[in-house]
């Protein structure tokens, strides 16, 4: 479910032929090397192209325009070696609609203080060509990266890694579709929102769909198919029954097996990558999906609770940033649901009703049963797991009626200090940065929901520039918050943004 193109990235690098062919030919030279070195180093996600040399204007726009065209480019990454008189940029730029990255860097690290003379300054001098190229990208009003350093800095190359990352996510946010399973809950405000300027800044499809259309889907699994999983899922799950019936646990086990066989081929015979589902609206559906939800989650689907399309589609974008990250933490829905307040030790406990996305979890995964305090159905079986630890990022996307703002913030999971015997839910527990006080008011001030979007695998810099290339306003709650600071932020998006 996340396969996602076989992405690449061309590196274009900029010049004039007003130096030689000599210094053309040591331009090509240098940028197939960096080129080479950049791939090889391991750290880059996607594999990174070299394109011919650009000096010409036509050469630019006839780049610019392919870069659009080929459907596995995600992104170009420009460099200007030498200096590259920037009107030569202005009509291929205009004509661009991916990703850019300005890559400030220069072949050499060191000046060679021996050696150098008014030939090398001519050939070496990107401190000047990239301030020409920049200045015309600034004019122009386009949002871009600028990464600087050296190009055999590890610092630089995980950069640029960090930059693939999100430039992927925006190419793909407009392949999101979302599907509804029912509406949203009633009288809830923050799980809304308009969802034909979803579309329009970010590309997502949001659909409905009665949930007995759905539920039709989960009633044609056959019963060697449900029984299949359900093998699946003893052979890899720890069973609690806490003194339930053992023949009657496995019925109930088997509903949620039979409802994520039916909902995944609901999906994909629909082209879905994310949905979201409402407790209070089941229609023919035996129980809540819960560890059914929670294994299409791991499998990269996105989900949103009590209809929260938003967060469907923010965990899936997160699902898609962070495919194929080596020693990858995880991705989920969170919620937060209650404090400890006690001084010293203070954080929020993380969890849902039931979907939280296993691939977050450390330590053994089990399923229990038990009934929920609300709604109408049989008792859901789920996964119960606790969380990993270390530094996090939760978002919150909310509509404010004449925009949307994403919050970001910088979090610290932790383990709780005890186990938490009766508590029948997966759960994380986080300390938000600066801390809890802090960090708390500015997301009440900044609007943020109660469901999250989190990952362990993705800074706040990467979903800010992914922000920025929706054109939408981003505010950050990390170790630099203060309130006052924070408001002027707010205001500044509400001028800024209307
Ligand atoms: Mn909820």
């Amino acid at each position: 479910m996340l396969n996602t193109k076989s992405y690449k990235f061309w590196f274009c690098t900029g010049s004039q032929d007003l130096y030689g062919d000599e210094c053309l030919r040591k331009v090509a030279e240098h940028s197939k090397i960096i080129v080479e070195r950049l791939n090889a180093s391991g750290i880059l996600p996607y594999e990174v192209v070299w394109k011919p040399t650009l000096i010409t204007n036509e050469l630019i726009r006839r780049t610019f325009n392919e870069a659009n065209m080929d459907e596995e480019c995600a992104g170009v990454i420009t460099w200007m070696h030498t200096f590259s008189p920037a009107k030569s940029w202005i009509l291929g730029l205009q004509e661009y609609r991916k990703p850019l990255l300005h890559l400030h860097t220069q072949f050499n690290e060191e000046i060679p203080y021996d050696t150098i003379d008014m030939d090398f300054m001519n050939e070496n001098q990107a401190a000047h060509g990239d301030r020409e190229y920049a200045h015309i990208v600034t004019r122009m009003g386009i949002e871009r990266k600028v990464i600087v350093g050296h190009w055999t800095d590890a610092e630089v190359q995980e950069r640029i890694a960090a930059w693939m990352r999100t430039a992927v996510g925006i190419i793909e946010s407009s392949h999101i579709r979302v599907m509804r399973v029912a509406d949203n809950m009633r009288n809830v405000a923050v799980t809304e929102g308009d969802k034909v300027e979803a579309q329009l800044k970010f590309g997502w499809e949001i659909d409905a769909y009665p949930v007995n259309e759905i539920a039709e889907s989960v009633a044609a699994v056959s019963e060697a198919d449900t029984n299949a999983l359900v093998e699946e899922y003893y052979s890899k799950y720890e069973i609690l029954l806490e003194g339930r019936d053992p023949a009657e646990f496995r019925r109930h086990v088997a509903v949620q097996a039979q409802i994520e066989i039916g909902f995944e081929r609901f999906l994909e015979e629909k082209g879905y990558h994310a949905l979201v589902t409402h407790f209070g609206d089941l229609g023919a559906l035996k129980q809540l999906p819960g560890l059914a939800i929670q294994r299409l989650m791991e499998k990269g689907y996105g989900f949103g609770a009590e209809g929260d399309w938003k967060v469907a589609a923010m965990v899936r974008l997160m699902k898609i940033m962070t495919v194929g990250k080596k020693d990858a933490k995880g991705t989920s829905m969170l919620e937060d649901y209650t404090y400890n307040m006690v001084k010293g030790k203070e954080g929020i406990l993380q969890a849902h009703m039931l979907e939280i996305c296993p691939s977050i979890a450390e330590g053994p995964i089990s399923i229990k049963c038990q009934p929920l305090s609300m709604g109408d159905r049989e008792d859901p079986a789920r996964l119960v797991f606790t969380s990993k630890t270390g530094a996090g990022i939760a978002t919150s996307l909310v509509d404010l009626g004449n925009r949307f703002r994403l919050i970001i913030q910088d979090v610290e999971c932790k383990k709780v200090e005890k186990p938490m015997p009766k508590l029948p839910v997966a759960t994380d527990f986080w300390t938000p940065q600066p801390d809890l006080y802090t960090g708390t008011e500015a997301w009440l001030l900044a609007g943020g929901a109660h469901h999250t979007a989190f990952t362990y695998d993705l800074n706040a810099e990467q979903m800010g520039d992914w922000a920025n290339a929706m054109g939408i306003e981003a505010v950050y709650i990390d170790e630099n918050t203060n309130i006052r600071d924070f408001k002027k932020d707010l205001m500044l998006g509400s001028v800024y943004y209307r």
